[in-house]
């Protein structure tokens, strides 16, 4: 499965920090990522990434074409609901698109915590058929 990671600044330690947790469940799968969130998370993990550009610079759009083409089938992304946002619309467009093509989204550890460890049981295998 393809998996979309992004994290605003003040969570990039925080998605560090969950990749470690679940690298062996994320080696199994393709990681796609905005510029410095992909290249922090190969920093500490080893795993491959494809990673965008950074997301000031229009990340945020490649990977939302890449959900808006149903790529993606999990999307993790790490928002600091408090941070005011330059690229706020790019930012919404992600979750939008989310919806639109019914892409689980996870916004905060918790949930992404659930969502892992329902790919890991293989309660998302519907998305191979949906795409
Ligand atoms: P970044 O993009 O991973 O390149 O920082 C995400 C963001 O715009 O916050």
């Amino acid at each position: 499965m393809n998996i979309g990671l992004m994290a605003h600044d003040s969570k990039k330690k925080l998605m560090q920090n969950f990749c470690i947790a679940y690298r062996n469940i994320l080696s199994k799968h393709q990681l796609y990522a905005t510029g410095t969130t992909g290249r922090l998370v190969e920093e500490v993990t080893n795993l491959t990434v494809h990673k965008f550009i950074s997301g000031q610079y229009g990340g945020n759009q490649q990977l939302a074409a890449q959900i808006e083409h149903n790529v993606i089938d999990i999307m993790i992304f790490f928002r600091d609901p408090d941070a005011p946002r330059r690229n706020e619309p790019e930012i919404k467009n992600v979750m939008k698109l989310c919806d639109s093509n019914n892409i689980p989204l996870a916004t905060n550890i918790a949930t992404a915590e659930l969502l892992i460890k329902s790919l890991e049981r293989g309660d998302l295998e519907w998305r191979e058929m949906y795409r």
